[in-house]
């Protein structure tokens, strides 16, 4: 059976491959009884999430996932139970979709010197036109047979040291607490095992995480071995930090995650819903 609370996933809003109507249904068909839609800088997708919800009688947690550049790597903080109408927020979001924007011609630019041409077009039509992602670029070239999957394309050329990785230029680890507070949202520190980082560097993130004003950490994550989750519920109670629960779900293209397919939370952690209003899930 599904977890009851799936927080983090996305939709075609940015580099998930279900409309958010879809994806509602999905988790609703699943069992799933409160879902996060966390769409990479944007919140395009919630007000139809939203509707759908209502009408399967789920509940839909209004969500977001920030680009963060810290010490020169890229971080992600998934924003919970935010209003996508806060003007620090929204302002916040359209900043870092310029700089996507900028960054996807560039990317395009690079490739183009790499050899591939139309690049930016192809990738565009992966997209909902609005908002681009590498993942979009990778899907454009898997289909160009230039490697057999996503992963592939990631590492021959999206990654650092390859020929079309542009240096991410996202909000700070400050400003995008700041703008999920100002929002009246919950700030998690998304995947954090995923960050290629010595043990001391990540404890230096989370301290300043917690002093910016973050509350949780993504103890249980789809992209999460059971190492990374029991080294992170550690992190997580030494810390003092509420535990969250996503699946970063992007599609049925991805079958090795699905939509509220989580382990428990490991002993001793206090779950992000703890405080949220009975009857959610
Ligand atoms: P972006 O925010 O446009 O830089 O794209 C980041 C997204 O690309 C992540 O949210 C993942 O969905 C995907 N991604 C990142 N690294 C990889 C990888 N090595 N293989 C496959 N997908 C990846
Ligand atoms: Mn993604
Ligand atoms: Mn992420
Ligand atoms: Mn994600």
């Amino acid at each position: 059976m599904a977890s009851a609370y799936d927080l983090h996933t996305h939709s075609t809003a940015s580099d998930g491959t279900l409309s958010p109507g879809e994806l509602v249904r999905r988790a609703a068909a699943r069992g799933i009884g409160a879902l996060a839609l966390t769409d990479h800088d944007t919140t395009d997708g919630l007000a139809e999430a939203q509707a759908e919800a209502a009408a399967q009688g789920i509940v839909l947690m209004p969500g977001v996932e920030l680009s963060v550049t810290w010490q020169g790597q890229t971080i992600h903080l998934v924003g919970l139970r935010i209003d996508p109408a806060a003007p620090a927020l929204r302002d916040g979001l359209a900043r870092l979709r310029r700089f996507r924007h900028w960054r996807a011609e560039e990317i395009a630019r690079r490739l183009a010197k790499a050899g591939f041409a139309g690049v930016l077009e192809g990738a565009r039509g992966y997209s909902n036109g609005e908002l681009l992602s590498r993942t979009h670029f990778a899907r454009f070239l898997v289909a160009r047979g230039v490697a057999a999957d996503v992963r592939g394309v990631f590492k021959r050329y999206l990654v650092r040291g390859k020929p079309g990785h542009v240096p991410g230029e996202w909000a700070t680890l400050w400003e995008a607490v700041a703008w999920i507070r100002l929002a009246g949202g919950q700030a998690v520190l998304a995947h954090p095992a995923r960050y290629e980082m010595t043990n001391s560097k990540r404890r230096r993130l989370l301290r300043e995480f917690i002093e910016a004003g973050g509350v949780a950490l993504e103890v249980i994550s789809g992209s999460h071995s059971r190492d990374d989750c029991f080294h992170m519920a550690q992190l997580a109670r030494e810390f003092g930090l509420l535990a969250s629960a996503g699946s970063d779900y992007h599609g049925p293209e991805s079958p090795w995650i699905e939509l509220g397919n989580l382990p428990p939370l490991p002993d001793g952690l206090i779950p992000i819903w703890r405080d949220w209003p009975k009857g959610l899930a």
